[in-house]
């Protein structure tokens, strides 16, 4: 165990590893905290977050709900004084969620996912595709009604459009398979 910013830092070789590198250097000086537009909802502060990282509290960092609440708004990396890349460790976090298929993230993980096969598909969301393909990754019966007052309104206003879902013609294939190989080398 080594001390750093008075931070006693497990120096176990774990899940959290690759990010506690990260934010090694963090001085606890709360700027991303400050600097946060979605701080008001997450329950943990990102300033806390990087000290639970720091400190290996893996089960809490997981249970929290702070980084699935991040929108890679990129100001806590520009405004923290020690030039660390936080939005790319809330983005690690948010893989390592994804990868080990935990429930709490199930629910995001197949939002985002639908919406970038949607993204795939034509080059730009279709919401309405979209949607149909995430109440079905879902397989909740009940989902689509919650959403439905809302989908009225906004097809009332022209906002939205009946699609039928379609293959596409996959425009950005290879973007998206270069994206995919790029992920495989990390
Ligand atoms: S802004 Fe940087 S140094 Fe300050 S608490 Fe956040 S991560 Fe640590
Ligand atoms: S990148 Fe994420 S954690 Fe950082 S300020 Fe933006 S929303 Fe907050």
């Amino acid at each position: 165990m080594k001390e750093e910013a008075g931070v006693q830092i497990e120096e176990k070789h774990d899940v959290l590893t690759q990010i506690r590198e990260m934010v090694q250097a963090c001085i606890q000086c709360g700027t991303c905290t400050g600097s946060c537009p979605n701080e008001f909802a997450m329950d943990v502060t990102p300033r806390r977050l990087w000290r639970m990282v720091l400190m290996g509290r893996e089960e809490e960092i997981f249970h929290s709900k702070t980084f699935s609440l991040c929108s890679s708004c990129y100001y806590c990396t520009l405004r923290c004084p020690r030039g660390l890349p936080l939005t790319e460790a809330m983005g690690a976090l948010k893989q390592i969620a994804a990868k080990q298929g935990l429930a709490k993230y199930r629910q995001s993980c197949l939002f985002y996912q639908n919406f970038m096969e949607s993204v795939r598909r034509h080059g730009r969301v279709r919401e309405m595709e979209f949607m149909t393909l995430y109440f079905s990754a879902m397989k909740n019966p009940t989902l689509p009604f919650r959403f439905a007052p809302l989908g009225m309104k906004l097809m009332r206003k022209g906002k939205v459009h009946i699609q039928i879902p379609s293959r596409g013609k996959g425009a950005l294939n290879g973007i998206f398979r270069k994206a995919k190989e790029l992920e495989a080398r990390r």
